[in-house]
């Protein structure tokens, strides 16, 4: 790893374990109090509809803790600098990526819409130096205490990897196709598949079809159900292209790994009505059009070393004269 003046790994090290117990905020104060209208943007976006955060006797969802300490577009008044710092000396030593790997909440009183949050923030821990598949870099934890009169509410420990990013080597061989993942709700689709058969689930109790596979029918929620086979014919309802990062296992096998260009990813409505996503073929990425008419074939996919044998996969050519 490359650093900044000099300076070794191990004695990077060193300076940033003199981090460790630094604050990162010091008398923080909520922007706003802990209140019903930001409670209830929360459950919306989170599809939480528990009764305990509506009405008059309402707390905030305990995950919400870290939300009442944000400080917006303009950061907060409490902070010290030694967070910044500490970053700065990581950018410097060449580890300029940044992930953030995990967060641990403890609760220890609920709050409630009128609370008034402040809060401190300490640099709790820099780990040594260590290599992730993303790169080498360090670990560091900060930890939160966020109080509601003086009295400590919950801590909200967030952990991040700062690293230098690993330079990546392109694969030896053209990488197989990824599997699908077959369970037993979805099993009868790739049964089909392997029949080069399109199976759509039709709801036994009020007929709906249903793609992608389920175990129940979310119009009227029978659990029974049948099948009824596509025909096969459909149109681009949308798509997006791929661009980056280069994925060859999707792209033409014609196309060397290395020289893995862009490739379309199609929203395709069937006949029958149901829509399913697969790549579009026989013209070229960035002939896809919305209402491209096109129609199933099923294509094998051969993987050297893979234990399963060859891959079918359902696929959507564009019909002849289109495009
Ligand atoms: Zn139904």
């Amino acid at each position: 790893m490359s650093t900044v003046d000099g300076v070794g790994p191990d004695e990077l090290g060193v300076r940033l374990k003199e981090f460790e117990g630094r604050p990162a905020a010091v008398a923080g104060v909520g922007k706003d109090p802990v209140n019903a209208p930001m409670i209830r943007h929360w459950c919306e976006a989170m599809g939480d509809t528990a009764p305990a955060y509506r009405g008059p006797r309402a707390v905030a969802p305990p995950t919400m803790l870290q939300v009442w300490t944000m400080g917006g577009l303009r950061g907060h008044e409490g902070r010290t600098g030694a967070y910044d710092e500490l970053l700065g000396l990581l950018d410097g030593s060449g580890c300029t990526s940044v992930v953030a790997t995990d967060c641990e909440q403890e609760y220890l009183r609920p709050l409630r819409p009128g609370d008034e949050v402040t809060f401190d923030a300490v640099i709790e821990s820099v780990s040594g130096r260590k290599t992730t598949k993303l790169g080498t870099g360090y670990f560091v934890t900060t930890r939160m205490d966020v109080r509601v009169d003086g009295e400590l509410a919950g801590t909200h420990r967030f952990r991040i990897l700062k690293y230098a990013p690993a330079r990546r080597t392109p694969p030896a061989r053209r990488p197989g196709r990824p599997r699908p993942v077959v369970n037993r709700d979805n099993a009868g689709f790739w049964e089909g598949v392997a029949e080069h058969r399109l199976l759509i689930q039709r709801c036994t109790g009020c007929g709906i079809l249903r793609h992608p596979w389920l175990p129940g029918c979310n119009a009227c929620g029978c659990l029974d159900w049948d099948t009824v086979e596509a025909s096969g014919e459909g149109t681009v309802y949308s798509y997006v292209v791929m661009h980056h990062p280069p994925f060859p296992a999707f792209t033409e096998s014609d196309q060397a790994a290395d020289a893995a260009g862009p490739y379309a990813v199609g929203l395709i409505e069937l006949a029958e009505g149901v829509r399913m996503v697969s790549n579009v073929v026989g013209v070229p990425y960035d002939k896809v059009r919305i209402g491209l008419p096109v129609r199933a074939e099923f294509r094998s996919y051969e993987d050297e070393g893979a234990e399963q044998g060859a891959l079918a996969l359902p696929v959507f050519r564009v019909v002849e004269g289109e495009g």
